[in-house]
């Protein structure tokens, strides 16, 4: 039987007991990423709640058909193939394999179907139609439109009303639309660009369009779960649920789950800001279970800040789990008393069920992870010991043992933060804490140009020991000082 769980519904915006359309069952749909660069620690944040998703239900004794798809046609992977004189279609190619790499690192399960946009026209064009014949679509000079208007429940995720719509400045005036809220479902290709025959002419798919065709393809046409990013569910959701359910006459999806943003700072990480940091420079420095580790420790639903203390505690946290890992199995050939019995097998029994009862609650992976950590505590503290001695220490029973072992398995199929090669994560984490602190000597130029400002009005005023504790300080932080004959100073990283 699997377990009963509870799911902000962002439909209702409340949080509702989750009935499958089919018991046992869930069929769960994630918007991927569009692939024309390296995809950046914020699209991973997506990537790794949809994977958790997929596992919890999985782990709670679900069967789970998990759709994720890629992006493969879009402007912007267009143009960036120009540039490059590369042909659209296999530049994007390159992009998916980079990023079937990240998320190998990052320690995803794979989905059971990843449909990308060139190999889904048919079933676009087929759902296209089905829009237009029932009413909701209109074509003009080889575009086809979605009729906003048409749709009488526009607006039922987001909770925007059609005629704030029309007066807001989000929308784009086009003389073709009939109305200004409508939509491209199939625009003609422009010279030289990659194009797919129609009954509309020469062309290719509006963005929303291919998520409404891939889910139907592969999850029917009502389904269960639909995540995303927050600044997905307007206008992408929105207009999604539009198009599947005037095309199927049928409800699209029961509920809507969206995972709030990584933010650099105040603003959002994003590649059009600049302000990204790819997964792959990161996980090239600090491995990609840190990443992992790091993007495990907030819920799906609050903010995230990056922030170097959130990189460091990562590092620790994965360095104490995989050690417990492995001084649990040395302690499990040498520190066992075979016929014994322990109180403590029932408390974590009780962790088990609780963290079961997080996991089942919207997806609460902090407060799964906590219980795991006190299993950790209570476990370090009596039986393991860091130099292998357990001389002092208890002796580890068969029925602790299975409980410990029951409680990892757990946590590992669920939340995906014990890796399998705990002596090569170990490995990583040194690498990792290397390049962590390389990164905490860098300064930046301000405070460097600041701090030389400071010493240089010290020795004016002949404060000779604070000018010296100046250059110490910076030398601490590996830059040196080059004092020239005419007063001028010039720095340097060592
Ligand atoms: P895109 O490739 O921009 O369509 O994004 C793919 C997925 O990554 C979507 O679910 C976005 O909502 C998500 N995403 C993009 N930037 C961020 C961010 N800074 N934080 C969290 N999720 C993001
Ligand atoms: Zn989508």
């Amino acid at each position: 039987m699997a377990e009963k769980v509870q799911i902000f519904n962002n439909l209702t915006r409340s949080k509702l007991p989750f009935v499958p359309v089919i018991a046992g069952e869930v069929k769960f749909y994630s918007c991927g990423p569009t692939v024309y660069d390296f995809i950046h620690v914020g699209n991973a944040r997506a990537l790794i709640v949809g994977d958790l998703i997929h596992r919890i239900f999985k782990t709670l004794g679900y069967h789970v058909t998990f759709v994720r798809n890629f992006t493969d046609v879009d402007d912007k992977i267009i143009n960036k193939a120009k540039e490059k004189n590369e042909d659209a279609l296999a530049y994007a190619k390159r992009f998916i394999n980079e990023c079937n790499i990240d998320m190998n690192e990052l320690g995803m399960l794979p989905a059971t179907h990843t449909p990308i946009v060139s190999e889904t026209i048919p079933e676009i064009i087929n759902l296209i139609e089905d829009i237009i014949k029932n009413g909701f679509g209109y074509v003009v000079e080889g575009e086809v439109f979605f009729h906003v208007p048409a749709f009488r429940s526009y607006g039922k995720l987001s909770k925007k009303k059609l005629e704030q719509l029309e007066h807001g400045n989000r929308v784009e005036v086009d003389d073709k639309k009939k109305h200004p809220s409508d939509f491209v479902l199939w625009k003609p290709a422009k010279e030289g660009e990659i194009f797919w025959q129609s009954p509309w002419g020469k062309g290719r798919p509006g963005w929303h369009i291919e998520c409404s065709a891939m889910s139907k393809k592969y999850l029917g046409e009502t389904f269960d779960i639909h995540h995303g990013g927050v600044d997905l569910m307007f206008p992408h959701h929105e207009n999604e649920i539009a198009q599947s359910e005037a095309g199927n006459g049928k409800t699209y999806c029961n509920y809507w789950c969206h995972h709030e943003f990584l933010n650099f700072g105040d603003t959002k990480m994003s590649k059009s800001l600049g302000n990204v940091v790819t997964i792959r420079q990161f996980t090239d420095k600090f491995g990609g279970v840190v990443l992992r580790q790091l993007l495990l420790s907030a819920h799906y639903r609050t903010v995230m800040v990056w922030s170097e203390q959130a990189i460091e505690r990562a590092i620790s946290d994965v360095e104490r789990i995989h050690k417990f890992v492995i001084h649990f199995k040395i302690a499990k050939s040498k520190n066992v008393d075979s016929s014994g019995s322990d109180e403590l097998t029932g408390k974590i029994a009780d962790l088990v069920n609780k963290m079961k009862k997080d996991l089942s609650n919207d997806f609460n992976v902090p407060g799964a992870i906590a219980h795991y950590f006190s299993m950790i505590r209570m476990i370090n503290r009596d039986y393991l010991d860091e130099q292998l001695d357990f001389s002092h220490k208890k002796k580890l029973t068969p029925d602790l043992i299975k409980a410990i072992e029951e409680m990892t398995l757990l946590t590992k199929n669920a939340v995906g933060m014990i890796y399998d090669n705990p002596e090569e994560v170990l490995k990583t984490v040194e690498r990792a804490k290397k390049n962590i602190s390389k990164q905490e000597q860098k300064l930046s130029s301000e405070t460097i140009e600041q701090l030389i400002i400071e010493r240089k009005e010290a020795r004016i005023a002949k404060n000779w020991s604070r000018a010296d504790e100046i250059r110490k300080e910076l030398d601490a932080s590996g830059i040196i000082l080059k004092d020239s004959p005419d007063g001028t100073v010039t720095w340097s990283y060592k």
